[in-house]
């Protein structure tokens, strides 16, 4: 069995194996018909040697290398990896060795910029969860690290002793049923930072008026900045947090933007968010 400290294998109760393969329905979900993909994973792991003599490459929706990685069936995993093999990666022979070997959700790059004390907060809870709800983008924890590590940091700095996942989940879970971090995760970032993710909670019907406001109010901005410079660039690449380029582009549908409107745009936001606190 592996035992790698890392989202992809916490522990050796479980582990994840969302992302196989890496050609999949994005969509697609491990807790999808999961007789069905228990059954693959059993017996990908009794057929493997067969499946090593005729190899073949795989279908968009299943890989024959993704099976039961112990004979207790708690974790599941890529039955070629190097790890598995002695060293010897065998992923090529599906036919997607690179894409195998470089699929890092954005999840597990967060995860690994945690503190010690913030991966322990945040593996506490999956305490009891098998290798199905674990891998689920349904897991509480998936959802937390999709907020990025400022808002893991915030909330597991609330908690040092930890909280058990019906606690955090009834705290917390308004972070993914309520607010959308494509849209909200600068707006929200800056007030839980400023404040505290519970005064974002309790105030959620003002925050939500108040980021339609700002929207149309980046809208206008936008319709400006375009009307009074030729070149303009993806609002990923201006010198903004990532985040705020996210409410740019799906929020207020700002996909281009002068190069030079960093300032402009961080001001109006910045601005906006003291008069928000100012006045809540
Ligand atoms: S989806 Fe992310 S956490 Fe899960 S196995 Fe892939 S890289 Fe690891
Ligand atoms: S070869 Fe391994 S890593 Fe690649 S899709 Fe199959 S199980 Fe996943």
């Amino acid at each position: 069995m592996l035992n790698l400290a890392s989202l992809c294998f916490p522990d050796r109760e479980k582990s994840c194996f969302f992302c196989c393969p890496p050609i999949r329905d994005p969509e697609a979900d491990p807790l999808d018909d999961i007789a069905t993909r228990r059954a693959a994973l059993r017996r990908n792991r009794r057929e493997l040697e067969q499946n090593l003599a005729s190899p073949r490459e795989i279908p968009g929706d299943s890989c024959w290398g993704l099976g039961f990685l112990d004979d207790q069936e708690k974790q599941a995993g890529c039955l070629l990896h190097p790890l598995q093999n002695h060293g010897r990666d065998l992923r090529h022979l599906t036919g997607y060795q690179f894409k195998c070997a470089n699929a890092l959700c954005r999840e597990a790059q967060v995860f690994s910029g945690l503190q010690e004390n913030e991966k322990e907060f945040c593996l506490n809870l999956c305490r009891g969860m098998n290798s199905f709800t674990y891998s689920s983008r349904s897991n509480p924890l998936m959802q937390l690290l999709a907020w990025e590590e400022k808002m893991v940091g915030l909330i597991a700095g609330k908690h040092p002793a930890g909280l058990n996942r019906n606690d955090f989940t009834n705290a917390y879970g308004f972070l993914w049923r309520d607010l959308d971090f494509r849209l909200d995760g600068y707006l929200a970032v800056e007030i839980a930072t400023r404040r505290d993710p519970d005064f974002l909670r309790e105030r959620l019907t003002l925050y939500s008026g108040f980021r339609q406001n700002i929207i149309a109010k980046l809208k206008d901005l936008g319709a400006d900045l375009a009307a009074s410079s030729d070149s303009q660039c993806p609002s990923h690449c201006l010198a903004i947090p990532l985040s705020l380029s996210r409410l740019l582009k799906f929020g207020a549908g700002l996909w281009k933007l002068p190069l030079d409107s960093d300032t402009t745009i961080l001001s109006l936001v910045n601005s906006e968010i003291d008069q928000f606190l100012k006045y809540t």
